[in-house]
């Protein structure tokens, strides 16, 4: 059993971990920059360190802190949420020669997901289908210019250590894949140090569809369905659900099936999301996330079951809590991302909280880092909260949604809620008929945006 964990994170994603701990029993150590010295994670913890100033490569993702952190205070885990450190290898490595447990997977693991080709190469190997494209890297323009004529435009070029929906491209012709291609290299280079690429077929009308999977490391694992999180803006998602509306039970339980069996092959340990596009009845995976994700709360809402606590688990050692066969969806379950940002212009507005109140009543969950008071810094990501409605059908789910956004209270900044009351009021958005495009195709109709 662990006795201590530390939460590598901030926000509201280290409160989701703090809260686990507590109910399991474990400390909670919270780590904090000193922009951070007031934020609720550091005050939620049973004890709090601070690793650094501000910017995150000095604090949140400076690793001889965190590991400093770790052993001043005791601590004989690690949880990295999502972001920051959860999928650096480095910081999985550095944490096993210390003897310190990383509650997530192998840095083997994430190492060959991290990126995307070998990602690929290891999903097609295991059986998972793929979206067309190149084998492996493109090395120049001109191999881009053969490959999009024999698999036909439009064609995307991915910078292979992308990640965030940065370095990627798209080229409707061949004219258009001269600088499609250098601007994917050079925004690979740019933010990755990587300006390796490569090519897939660009699909025009799918849905995003991600499967979220578990496995023990001892070569058993499950599958929890999926999620459905087509609506995106900059290919960011932005309101996310599960079951997804257009899946029916043959097809999840046989993506599910196909995508546990391939994490149960390679002795995947902890969370992970398999991430696919879905078009006419075909999944083609896109990349897995060896980390727990920003919307893991609908898939737990439907399943009843605590992700943070099983990853925990099975970091420990311990089996599995859940079998294939015990896991059954109840319901529907809808996540919106609250950001401090204008609507409709997007950009981040940081600012201090006058009044704070959470929607609560049955089937609310609001996870949030918010209080009365509380300066949002303008250092970090601009999430400042995330509501998730569960109700026993998606019509229930939507009409909750929209209650329970009517009942928050966020007086300071700007938020993106009027996002939500606007997609809301739309026909698509209640029957669930849309693709990743529908999103900034009905932002540039209404919003000019
Ligand atoms: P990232 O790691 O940056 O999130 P992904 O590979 O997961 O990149 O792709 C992010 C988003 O980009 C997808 O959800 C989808 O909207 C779009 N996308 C990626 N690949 C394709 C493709 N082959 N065809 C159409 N859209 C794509």
């Amino acid at each position: 059993m662990f006795r201590k964990v530390l939460i590598a994170n901030r926000g509201e994603i280290a409160l989701r971990v703090i809260r686990a701990c507590r109910e399991m029993g474990i400390g909670s150590v919270a780590v904090h920059s000193t922009a951070d010295a007031d934020a609720m994670h550091v005050r939620m913890a049973d004890e709090a360190i601070c690793i650094g100033p501000a910017p995150s490569p000095r604090s949140y993702l400076n690793i001889p802190a965190i590991i400093s952190a770790a052993e001043i205070t005791g601590a004989d885990a690690i949880h990295p949420g999502y972001g920051f450190l959860s999928e650096n290898e480095g910081f999985a490595q550095a944490l096993e020669d210390h003897g310190i447990t990383f509650i997530g997977p192998t840095a083997e693991h994430i190492r060959v997901m991290g990126d995307k080709i070998t990602a690929k190469d290891t999903m097609k190997a295991l059986g998972v289908p793929c979206v067309p494209g190149s084998d492996g890297g493109v090395p120049d323009v001109e191999t881009a210019l053969k490959l999009g004529e024999e698999m036909g435009y439009p064609v995307i070029i991915k910078a292979t250590a992308g990640g965030g929906g940065r370095g990627m491209k798209v080229a409707n012709s061949a004219e258009e894949m001269p600088t499609a291609f250098s601007t994917a290299r050079a925004e690979g280079k740019a933010a990755f140090g990587n300006d390796e690429v490569y090519i897939e077929k660009y699909l025009t009308t799918p849905r995003h569809i991600e499967i979220q999977v578990f496995g023990d490391g001892k070569g058993n694992a499950v599958h929890l369905g999926e999620r459905d999180c087509s609506l995106q803006r900059r290919h960011q998602k932005v309101f996310e659900e599960a079951p997804g509306p257009c899946i029916t039970p043959e097809e999840r339980a046989q993506i599910g099936k196909t995508c546990a069996d391939a994490v149960a092959k390679i002795n995947y340990i902890g969370a992970g999301t398999i991430e696919f596009l879905y078009e006419k009845g075909e999944f083609y995976f896109i990349e897995m996330n060896t980390r727990l994700q920003v919307e893991h709360p609908v898939t737990e809402a439907i399943f009843g079951v605590d992700l943070v606590r099983e990853q925990i688990r099975v970091a420990e050692g311990l089996p599995l809590s859940f079998s294939q066969d015990e896991l059954e969806i109840n319901g529907h379950a809808i996540e919106v991302r609250i950001n401090a940002e204008t609507f409709p212009g997007f950009a981040p507005r940081p600012g201090t909280i006058n009044a704070y109140h959470a929607p609560g009543g049955l089937g609310v969950r609001m996870d949030s880092a918010l209080y009365d008071g509380y300066s949002i810094p303008p250092h970090y990501d601009s999430l400042i909260g995330k509501l998730i409605v569960h109700g026993r059908d998606r019509p229930e789910a939507l009409a909750r949604l929209n209650r329970a956004l009517g009942e928050l209270i966020v007086d300071g900044v700007e938020t993106t809620v009027p996002l939500f009351h606007a997609l809301l009021q739309e026909e698509d958005v209640h029957t669930g008929d849309y693709t990743i495009h529908w999103l900034e195709k009905w932002l540039a109709a209404n919003y000019d945006a």
